[in-house]
């Protein structure tokens, strides 16, 4: 069974095809500026890469192209596109409805819409690829896999906030957590590689990318989790600020004369890395300029370094315990020097990494110390393979 794979974003459309037989990848591409100038597929099978630049004025354009270059007689890996028998698509936020991945028809559609107002950016791109999807492939199964459902089992006083509770009841605030995928698959995954069942174990979760968000899975659930109503919350980031005090916003905006909206935009697209070092928001760039003694990109660095330890600190708390860290995604799987960082004067937890073990970028790894009696992984995330799992197990149900 081949299953192709879509994350939409605004202008923007990521795919893959997965050969279920086997897991393996077999092309990956990306869609960019669509709708406008300058619209570009770029498409990797193997060593053969493609670039086609031509223009696409929207999804549907989009996704007849990326059937084009699939179905390519050189460069493509199908025949035919009836050898797909099914598409999975990336949503963000599937709120309180979707607590597990889904069939799309009508309804989804509608629910995905409802949730637009908790997710603006995001799901009404999402809803443009399954759309256009729908409309090239309209005898296609296809399948919605949600950032937040993973982290629907939080109980309420995980999800609450402090406000007035009406504000849960009618507006539905409330803590959702994204990168659900990625924290279901790495916490599976580990426990594989630890030769144990997820679900006997304390797992934290570490997902550090340009955006992160800590995850504690308790026996295979979700407890608890950084990220919030938006993905602004939690540890600092790229280019988001991370948690700040609510009424340090109101001070900032008085004495800069500034609103709301333009608030928003520096917490999400002027803070982290890139506000605090003033360098970038790479965490490379921080790196090298720290190196080379600007105390700026130093303390950005020592800023995630702390927030990720208290959030291991605190989901220990939680949970009673905790049996393995995880680290994953940009930062987590290739930067020894945040992992060494986050990991030391950890003893008191029975936390102690190994730091020749730890010298390792981008592939699975026990890094832990011979006397840590908690495990301490390396795990690249695939969120395409879960959604392509997910998409098989419920398109076979329907046979
Ligand atoms: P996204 O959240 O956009 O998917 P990624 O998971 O790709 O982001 O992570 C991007 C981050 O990973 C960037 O901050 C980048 O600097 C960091 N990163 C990638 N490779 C390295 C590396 N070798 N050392 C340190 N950081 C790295």
């Amino acid at each position: 069974m081949k299953i192709l794979i879509v994350n939409a974003g605004s202008s923007s459309l990521k795919y893959q095809v997965m050969d279920m037989t086997d897991e393996s990848t077999l092309a990956k591409g990306l869609i960019e500026r669509i709708g406008i100038p300058g619209s570009c597929l770029k498409q990797t099978v193997g060593e053969d890469k493609r670039v086609i630049e031509l223009p696409m004025k929207d999804h549907i354009e989009a996704s007849k192209q990326m059937i084009m270059a699939l179905t390519d007689p050189s460069h493509g890996v199908l025949e035919s596109m009836d050898e797909i028998s099914a598409v999975g698509h990336r949503v963000v936020q599937g709120g309180e409805i979707f607590t597990t991945s889904t069939l799309i028809d009508e309804a989804c559609i509608d629910a995905i819409k409802d949730n637009i107002p908790l997710a603006p950016l995001h799901n009404p791109a999402n809803l443009m690829g399954i759309k256009a999807c729908l409309q090239v492939m309209p005898d296609k199964p296809m399948v919605a896999v949600f950032d937040t459902s993973f982290h629907q089992t939080m109980a309420p006083q995980a999800y609450l906030y402090g406000f007035p509770y009406e504000y849960y009841d009618r507006l539905r605030v409330r803590r959702y957590g994204f990168h659900g995928t990625s924290h279901r698959y790495v916490s599976k995954r580990g426990a594989q590689f630890l030769g144990k069942n997820m679900t006997d174990l304390r797992i934290i979760t570490c997902h550090l990318g340009n955006g992160s968000s800590i995850c504690a899975v308790d026996h295979g659930r979700s407890v608890d989790t950084s990220m919030g109503l938006t993905p602004l919350e939690g540890v600092l980031m790229g280019t988001r600020s991370g948690t700040v005090d609510p009424a340090a916003l109101q001070f900032i905006m008085n004495a800069e004369h500034i609103d709301i909206d333009e608030m928003l935009e520096i917490l999400n697209k002027k803070s982290g890395f890139l506000g605090v070092s003033g360098v970038s928001s790479d965490m490379r760039d921080v790196e090298k300029a720290a190196e080379q003694g600007n105390k700026q990109a130093q303390v950005s660095l020592d800023m995630l370094f702390r927030g990720i330890k208290k959030y291991i600190a605190a989901y220990a708390a939680i949970m009673g315990g905790v049996d393995a860290i995880i680290f994953t995604a940009g930062i987590g799987e290739n930067s020894p020097e945040l992992r060494e960082a986050v990991l030391s004067n950890m003893e008191f937890m029975g936390i102690s990494i190994d730091r020749e073990k730890n010298r390792i970028r981008g592939k699975e790894a026990n890094i832990s110390g011979e006397k840590s009696q908690v495990k301490l992984l390396v795990i690249p995330t695939n969120e395409e393979l879960v959604i392509a799992q997910d998409t098989k197990e419920l398109v076979s149900q329907l046979s």
